[in-house]
This record gives C-alpha cells, structure tokens and sequence, in this order.
C-alpha cells in the first residue's frame, strides 16, 4: 500500500515518499548540510534536527553523510520512519514546511566522503564484449571471471559530483601500427554506466562481511561514470590493471538511495554456474532491477539493465572483505559498466561503436566513436519502489572540456 505524502509534487518524477534519499545540498552563503528529496523540494534535515523534529543534529549539520552512514541500521530506520511520518501526517505540515527548500535553489555536492574506490566488472555481457573486442585470439572471459568478482582499486581522491567538468586526459598510447608510444591527449575518451553502493558502517580487520551482513553494512546506492581513456588504457594495462586510463575522474550521482527502498526492486539474478565457493554463496536475491538510461547531449545512447548483472552486491562486498581487509565508512563499490545482451543495452562506447569501428548513430543525424569536447553524458535510473511506485536514482552527468 502506497502512503501519499502532503508534499504536492512528491506522486511525481519519482521522489515520492517511497525513494526518500539522501543527499547534501548548500544554499548561497550557506554551510553545506544534509537533506532528502521529496518531490522537487530537498528536506532540510539540520534544519529539522535544530528544532527538535528529528534526532541527529550532529549527522546533519554535515557536509557529508559520512557521520550519519556509521550510525548503522537502528538510526537509518529510524530516520526513515520518523521522515514517512513527518511527510504523511497532516498534522507535521506546518512544522515541517519551512524546512521544505526547491530544490532550483541548492547546489547539490557530492554526498559522502569516499574513503576507498573499488570498481567491479561483473556484467558477462560487458566483460565478454571487451575480451572479443581487445583480446579477439583469445576466450572472451578469463578463467577466474565466473568463479570470483574480478575488481581493481581506483582513486578515491577524483571521485567528483554529478556536474564537474571533465577535463580531457593525457597520457601515453601505442596503436597497433606504431613501434614507439605517443604522448598526447586521449582520442579514445568514454565513459562507463555503473551502479554503485557505499558502505555505513565499518568491519573489523581480520573479518570479512558475509553476504548475509550486506544491509548491516551498506547504506545505499549510488550511480556512476567511469569515465575511461580506452587508448591510454590498452597501452599501460600490460600486465596490471587500469591506472591513469581511469584515475583522472570518476562521477557520483548526488542522491543516495537507501536500501530499504530498493527491497521491492530486487529480483532474480542471472544463473550462476559453476556455482561459487562458499562465501560467495547468498541464500537471498540480489539481483537489481534498475533500469538505466545513458544520454549524449541529450540523446538516448542505451538503455542498460542492472538486472543482467551476473555479480550480485552483497557478493562483492563479500569478495572485497574476504581477505580481513576492514571496509570503512564511505568505502564506494561500483559494479562494472552495466551492459545487456542487446546492442542498445551496452553500457559504453567501446561496446556501442565496437572500438570505434561501428560508430553509434544517435538522433539528429549525430555519430559518436568516442567522446568529443563539449560531449555532455548523462546517466539516469529508475526502479520499481514499494506499492507499484517507480523511484529515481536521479541522474549523474558530465561534460568533456578539453585539455588545459
Ligand atoms: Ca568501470
């Protein structure tokens, strides 16, 4: 059953009182704080804990959700609960009002402090496209690909909020008809339609966090671009994996969507055979259906199902902690350019123009191999939320500026 909250534009746009997630936002000449979005309005929650209306000022008079993502499970539902009561009783609407701000007049920043970045790549669509792409004389998956969740660590420090420029990079390439590497700006920039999922509360060093303990841990999810420098990549990951093709930025979206709002968007994963080691095993679905959409200056460019993952969320987080590794507040998963079987569900560039040599036709007469100044790339996401409603990821975007 779907409650109706008396914020008028929360049945639209899907941050309706089902979504109900968690951002920080500023004000001109205003100290950055955190709120939640309700409809277009943004719920100031410091406000809201100044007066008294909710507990945790010391969360929310914040610039990060970091404070209140250790808290754990007890203070996030809690908060969850008082927020649905205090938007769906009449009785709060004066109270609560004030504390209502649109959301046309914040800026809204990037929502937690990452501690570490860890990038998946689970997608067996994705993964398969690339090794017949790069590797054509060889299986398109490695050995290991289906029996553990294949990752690198990025860099935290260069994960940026939705909206920052992003700046050409430069690096070394070596192309196939050339002897000697080159230096220069990347000619084969990209970006990579992820999903992402941040971690609240900390383990301890020595103990992993099994499937079952994923939502003790993890407070939302998040979307991501990748952004990638597909030449400079090919060129340095001889042996090890994504260095400088990747570290230059990375975007977040500003909503954290918690999740317990996703419960009624799980689903089924993919069959997953040979069936993993134990500790890879999880006796519940994880599987996401989430529906995202990537768009070139405005056009729709694919239509990625999450769904299709073949790694499920608390298997990675499971796969990362394994080792006794601790996971710390703000630690950020992303899972790996989402992309599905179909052609128009493929989740980069790489994929979409086959390495440049199948351009993707997008409407009004626009071709893209890869990304050209001024390119702006937006990636957006829905999901199913509980009583039949449809809740928003919101959107992340970027545009390329060239190089300094
Ligand atoms: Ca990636």
């Amino acid at each position: 059953m779907t409650t109706e909250s008396w914020v008028e534009s929360a049945a639209d746009g899907g941050f309706g009182i089902e979504n109900l997630p968690y951002g920080v936002f500023a004000r001109p000449r205003e100290l950055p704080r955190v709120g939640v979005a309700i409809g277009d309005r943004v719920l100031d929650l410091a406000g809201l804990a100044a007066d008294g209306t909710i507990d945790g000022r010391r969360w929310f008079a914040s610039g990060s959700l970091n404070a209140f993502m250790a808290a754990g499970r007890p203070a996030w539902r809690a908060n969850r609960d008082r927020l649905v009561q205090l938007l769906t009783d009449a009785a709060f609407r004066e109270r609560v009002r004030p504390h209502l701000v649109p959301l046309g007049d914040v800026e809204l920043l990037r929502p937690f402090e990452v501690a570490d970045y860890v990038d998946f790549y689970s997608s067996e669509h994705h993964a398969t496209n690339v090794g017949r792409i790069l590797r054509p004389d060889r299986a398109a998956l490695g050995a290991n690909w289906k029996r553990l969740p294949v990752a690198y660590h990025g860099r935290a420090g260069t994960v940026y909020p939705s909206g920052t420029p992003i700046v050409r990079p430069s690096g070394q390439r070596r192309t196939g008809d050339e002897d000697e590497p080159v230096f220069g700006p990347s000619l084969r920039l990209d970006f990579e339609a992820e999903v992402g999922f941040v971690a609240g509360v900390p383990s301890g060093t020595g103990r992993g966090v099994p499937t079952w303990a994923f939502r003790d841990h993890v407070f939302g999810f998040v979307l991501v671009n990748d952004w990638s420098a597909r030449d400079l990549q090919a060129w340095e990951s001889q042996p090890l994996g994504p260095f400088l093709s990747k570290s230059f930025a990375t975007s977040v979206s500003p909503w954290v969507v918690p999740v317990a709002a996703l419960e009624a968007a799980r689903v089924e994963p993919p069959a997953q055979d040979p069936e993993p080691l134990q500790y890879l095993r999880c006796d519940e679905p994880w599987g996401l259906d989430l529906r995202l959409e990537v768009l070139i200056n405005g056009r729709v460019a694919a239509r990625p199902p999450f769904a299709s993952m073949y790694w499920t969320s608390p298997q990675q987080l499971a796969h990362a902690t394994v080792n006794g590794a601790p996971l710390r507040t703000g630690d950020l998963f992303a899972s790996g350019t989402v992309s599905g079987p179909e052609r128009a569900q493929r989740g980069c560039l790489l994929e979409l123009s086959w390495n440049g040599r199948e351009p993707l036709e997008l409407d009004g007469g626009m071709r893209r191999a890869f990304l050209e100044d001024g390119d702006t790339v937006t990636v957006r996401a829905s999901a199913p939320g509980a009583g039949g409603a449809t809740i928003s990821l919101g959107e992340v975007s970027g545009t390329v500026h060239p190089p300094l």
